[in-house]
């Protein structure tokens, strides 16, 4: 039966040129990227910042729910170009399930590490709808990486966390789709840190997009980790992480070079947030702005205000700030503000009575 005729918007096709592919990459998509950079309308005017606009780049609307899509369309089509017949990830949650989708896509096995009791729920009933075999360790994130790290060394399962270069190759393109949209690259981006892939790919995405004459300039580079887990503001590995924002929740991020040389390069900073700033700011996009992501990508939002008000910014400037993740990942999390209930008998006048 013929295909119709599809628009190919998924990242590999959309910017082939510039990644490792060629004719004999098979492309495992699912249409994931072109995600909206939205304006944000109440943000700059709760801060009092005039003349510079904030642009959210909302991620959350990748198939899977969360950035990790853009890498894993890659790494998993790499992989299946290898001959690999399975991939393994330790993840805190939105790795496992972009994994575990794009592997069943292709009919790999999918095996996913998860830190105990530490993962969105939104994330785990991804990993186990998309098929994927999910094992809990008793134990955090980097202790999980390490396993993965030495049960893939033969080569014959292949990993897919951001140590796979193909990862941080893929998740490049959000620079680029910023720079397509905004005719030029913003003067700051803000972005979560966790492993640090993420700024390791946009900062790679930038540059190469300049060197490419498609943006004249390069933005500073702005990292927010969660107080509890900023091993690069500290300078050091963090034993215990902690944060609420799970996705951040790392103590010894992989990509800790790309990321210090992502904030030197571009004359950035990497700084920390603390679980209040960055409650505080999720709840603020999701109840003023309408954009609902989850808590790890309301970091970056928490770094731009702590700067804010600092008077960091120049006028007549941009600034974009990526949400990693989609809101809906962390169900427990966004119901845990004590909502009031309204129960009412089922008439005209109970309804009345409760919004007046
Ligand atoms: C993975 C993830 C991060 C952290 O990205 P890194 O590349 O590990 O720094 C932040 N937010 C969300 C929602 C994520 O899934």
């Amino acid at each position: 039966m013929p295909h119709y005729a599809v628009k190919k918007i998924g990242i590999i096709e959309r910017y082939q040129e510039y990644l490792p592919v060629t004719d004999r990459t098979p492309i495992i998509s699912l249409n994931e990227g072109n995600t909206p950079l939205i304006l944000a309308e109440a943000l700059p005017v709760e801060l009092g910042l005039k003349n510079i606009r904030i642009y959210y780049k909302f991620e959350g609307l990748n198939p899977t729910g969360s950035f990790k899509d853009r890498g894993m369309t890659l790494a998993i089509s790499k992989a299946v170009e290898a001959g690999s017949k399975a991939v393994m990830c330790a993840s805190t949650g939105n790795t496992s399930a972009s994994a575990a989708a794009y592997a069943c896509r292709c009919g790999l096995k999918c095996f996913v590490l998860i830190p105990e009791g530490k993962i969105a729920k939104g994330k785990l009933l991804q990993a186990y709808r998309y098929g994927a075999k999910v094992i809990m360790v008793e134990g955090n994130f980097d202790e999980a990486l390490e396993i993965v790290k030495e049960m893939t060394q033969d080569g014959k399962i292949t990993l897919v966390n951001s140590i796979n270069p193909f990862r941080i190759e893929g998740q490049k393109t959000g620079a680029f789709e910023i720079v397509d949209d905004l005719g030029d690259a913003p003067e700051y981006h803000a972005i979560p840190v966790g492993n640090a892939g993420n700024i390791t790919a946009y900062w790679k995405g930038y540059k190469e997009y300049k060197k490419a004459g498609k943006s004249e300039k390069l933005p500073k580079m702005l990292g927010f980790q969660a107080a509890g887990s900023a091993p690069i503001v500290l300078g050091k590995r963090v034993e215990k992480p902690e944060t609420l924002a799970t996705a951040i929740r790392i103590g010894n991020p992989a990509s800790w070079q790309g990321a210090t040389a992502a904030r030197d390069e571009s004359g950035g900073l990497i700084d920390s947030v603390t679980d209040e700033e960055i409650t505080r700011a999720y709840r603020f996009i999701a109840e003023r702005e309408g954009v609902f992501a989850e808590p790890a990508s309301a970091a970056g939002v928490a770094g731009v205000i702590k700067l804010a008000q600092k008077n960091f910014f120049k006028e007549g400037t941009r600034i974009v700030i990526t949400l990693t993740g989609s809101g809906l990942k962390d169900p427990d999390f966004a119901l845990s503000f004590e909502d009031p209930i309204f129960k009412v008998k089922s008439t005209v006048k109970a309804v009345k009575e409760v919004i007046e």
